[in-house]
């Protein structure tokens, strides 16, 4: 471990104008190439020794969970998924309807309907904390072809009841 550390680029430069413990700088050797932990652990390592090993435990989480999307996003694209990432321009199927807001029926949108029929169709895979398996949500990423099923605007209510119209 000694070694692991002292070859560590991110445990010798953590910290500017502070030395580290050595305890500290192997958690900075850990997160070795992961920029936003070991930003995040620059700015807590100003706080008392604590703080640091109590952050820990939630990135060793944060990047698990990460590893775990990288993986199961891999498996979706194999099987020929289309995957979005979190900063793209997609809805959640949940959000959208076929059906005009006038119409008296408006069913959900059929994830595997909608894959086979819409250009648009992805999934978005994400970990949340503390959960063990991947979440994967059908989205479309060309939601004009569909109606918001709130009928406020973009569905910022996934649980509104369908208008009926007056
Ligand atoms: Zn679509």
């Amino acid at each position: 471990m000694t070694l692991a550390v002292a070859g560590s680029e991110a445990a010798t430069t953590a910290a500017v104008g502070q030395p580290l413990s050595f305890d500290q700088a192997i958690l900075f050797a850990e997160f070795e190439g992961d920029d936003g932990a070991l930003s995040e652990m620059r700015w807590t390592a100003e706080y008392p020794h604590d703080q640091l090993i109590h952050r820990v435990p939630r990135l060793r989480m944060d990047r698990a969970n990460a590893a775990k999307c990288a993986e199961v996003t891999a498996q979706l694209e194999a099987d020929g998924i289309r995957v979005v990432a979190s900063d793209g321009d997609f809805v959640s199927l949940h959000r959208l309807i076929d059906a005009a807001a006038a119409a008296g029926v408006r069913p959900e949108l059929d994830p595997e309907a909608h894959a086979a029929a819409c250009p648009g169709h992805a999934v978005y895979v994400k970990v949340f904390p503390w959960a063990d398996e991947a979440t994967i949500t059908p989205v479309c990423t060309t939601q004009n072809a569909h109606q918001p099923l709130s009928s406020y605007g973009h569905g910022t209510d996934e649980y509104a009841v369908p208008t009926t119209g007056e």
